[in-house]
């Protein structure tokens, strides 16, 4: 796999590239031009990827066009911070943007826009205050009431409209509506708010305007200018589409090449959070590392977590594109990037639980080897290979060595025999133990001549993993399972009540084989029997890499002994 989308397959099908096909063949279209547009209040998420993929996905499928927009209506939530953020993810999972725009580009022709609607009778500056507004509002059962304000003159809506803009009142005073029908069944026709003032300081106009335009003018109408087609959004948007549709109806802009609005079901996966203020909560509560916390399905969580932009573009191509909500299982992302770092990983030795043990017999009876030359892949000789030092004292894991286990028990217990992964056939001959009872301590023998063969009347019960403890490079190891104990956190009232508390687990003294010692940030490993992992980008240092647990080798769930 290469690193770009842009040179990988397709899409799968779905109703939005068929709304595409019958908009070519009956004329309605003649290209594609979409756009990604997030607020930027937040770090993106595994969800943004989802949106991602597609928007950019159908630009690159049909030679089209996609933007990234900043939907930037709101100044008091904006961070440069985020902006930063967001082009490093879209760039990271392989995707280029035609151009960056904001919906704040637009707010002198928005401002006109809604002129236009004010001379055509169609917008009217309200006084009541935002709590008034939604009691009139309704519900779906009831009708609003229309405001008493609702029919004042063009000239007087005019008149407030430019007070409004010249900084005439406070907050929350006035606004300004469009006319449309307080009866209508859908709630976000009944009189929407179009523009609110607020005293801010915006990241990009700076404290030129006081007033901004509301989400659904601006969404329809920046589409609009910058020639967008097919406007993806999520389900939640779908009652929008009406008052999308009626503001482009009502304005002077080219009628003939309108962009239409489609919805799509949102990404919602097990154990994860997608939502910006839920993730912010978090990290402004100190519950994680920051917004990449390898926890954490932000994006750049994950890349921190060692997951690849191939394995999360495959994610998204196998959950396809529908109108059905679903939660998809965590197990359906893992088994992307396993697929994705199984083939592409460097295989390591890396013991996370050291316990000592003594090869007794070395340097007698032929044991005098004091390296092995190893593959770094078993698939894939074109990664080379490299050599792993051995020696009288070893390091294996403390879950591979029992006094006496039953024969299910496939690794090392007194008496009986294993191999050691690229290297000999040992039989534990005794062990040593502290006051507490705990083994500190295996005395073993090797078996000659079997290093890579099998030899008569020696029958090994498994494979173990090993370092040599005389020259093995010593470091912290960070393990990570779900940060939620609960797979659905954003259901939760007390998000905090469903933390998990042994998410992290940091394993100080690993010992890992000199190699992984000259790993750097962006390298991933399968340690062998254990899982992938990745350099961690945050607490590494030069010569010194600490690694973080992408995934372990099998589903936990279904992982036997
Ligand atoms: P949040 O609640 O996290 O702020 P949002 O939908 O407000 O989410 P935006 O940054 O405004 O986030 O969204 C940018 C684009 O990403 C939108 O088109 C939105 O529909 C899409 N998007 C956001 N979350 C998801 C999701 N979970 N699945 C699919 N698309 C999503
Ligand atoms: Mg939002």
């Amino acid at each position: 796999m290469t690193d770009s989308a842009h040179s990988e397959k397709s899409i799968p099908r779905n109703f939005i590239t068929d709304i595409i096909d019958t908009d070519f063949k009956e004329g309605r279209a003649d290209h594609v031009a979409t756009r990604f547009p997030p607020e930027p209040n937040g770090y993106l998420h595994i969800g943004h990827a989802k949106s991602i993929c597609l928007n950019f996905g159908l630009a690159r499928d049909y030679q089209g066009t996609c933007n990234l927009r900043y939907d930037d209506t709101n100044p008091v939530k904006e961070d440069p911070e985020y902006v930063r953020a967001i082009e490093r993810d879209v760039q990271w999972l392989g995707f280029k943007w035609t151009e960056i725009r904001h919906s704040s580009d637009y707010f002198d022709k928005l401002y006109n826009f809604a002129l236009e609607l004010i001379d055509k009778g169609l917008a009217y500056v309200d006084e009541l205050s935002p709590d008034e507004i939604r009691a009139y509002r309704g519900t779906l059962t009831e009708p609003g009431k229309e405001s008493p304000y609702r029919n004042r003159s063009v000239e007087e809506n005019r008149s407030l409209f430019e007070q409004m803009k010249a900084g005439k009142f406070e907050e929350g005073k006035v606004c300004l509506r469009a006319k449309i029908d307080m009866a209508s069944p859908f709630i976000c026709m009944r009189d929407p708010v179009i523009y609110r003032v607020r005293y801010a300081t915006h990241a990009q106009t700076g404290d030129k305007w006081c007033i901004y335009p509301m989400y659904d003018f601006t969404h329809c109408i920046s589409d609009a200018l910058e020639g967008i087609t097919h406007s993806i959004c999520t389900l939640e948007f779908q009652d929008n589409r009406r008052l999308y549709d009626w503001v482009l109806e009502h304005i002077s802009i080219d009628q003939v090449h309108r962009p239409h609005q489609y919805e799509f079901s949102r990404l919602n996966l097990e154990y994860a959070l997608t939502s910006k203020r839920k993730l912010n909560f978090l990290v402004q509560e100190g519950v994680v590392d920051g917004w990449d916390d390898p926890r954490l399905a932000t994006i750049s969580g994950m890349r921190r977590r060692g997951y690849t932009p191939q394995a999360i573009r495959e994610f998204c191509r196998r959950i396809g594109v529908t109108k059905q909500e679903n939660v998809v299982e965590l197990a359906a992302l893992e088994s992307c990037i396993r697929e994705d770092l199984n083939a592409t990983a460097p295989r390591a030795m890396a013991v996370l639980h050291p316990l000592k043990l003594v090869i007794d017999n070395f340097g007698q009876d032929g044991i005098t080897e004091t390296s092995f030359t190893v593959p770094n892949h078993p698939e894939r000789l074109e990664l080379g290979e490299r050599q792993i030092s051995f020696g009288r004292e070893l390091y294996i894991d403390e879950a591979d060595f029992r006094e006496e286990a039953n024969k299910q028990y496939k690794r090392l217990k007194l008496g009986a025999e294993v191999r050691l992964r690229h290297g000999y056939i040992i039989k534990a001959i005794s062990c040593e133990k502290d006051e507490s009872g705990r083994v500190t301590l295996v005395h073993a023998e090797a078996v000659p001549n079997s290093v890579g063969n099998n030899v008569e009347g020696h029958k090994p019960k498994g494979v173990i993993h090993w370092v040599n403890a005389g020259d093995c490079f010593k470091t912290q190891v960070n393990l990570y399972s779900t940060l939620f104990t609960d797979p659905n956190p954003g259901a939760c009232e007390d998000i905090l009540s469903v933390v998990n508390k042994d998410s992290l687990v940091v394993l100080k003294d690993c010992c890992l084989e000199r190699s992984l010692e000259a790993a750097v940030v962006g390298q991933s490993f399968q340690f062998e029997r254990e899982g992938y992992f990745c350099v961690d980008s945050k607490t590494s240092q030069q010569g010194h890499p600490v690694f973080n647990l992408t995934v372990l080798l099998r589903d936990n769930k279904k992982a036997a002994l």
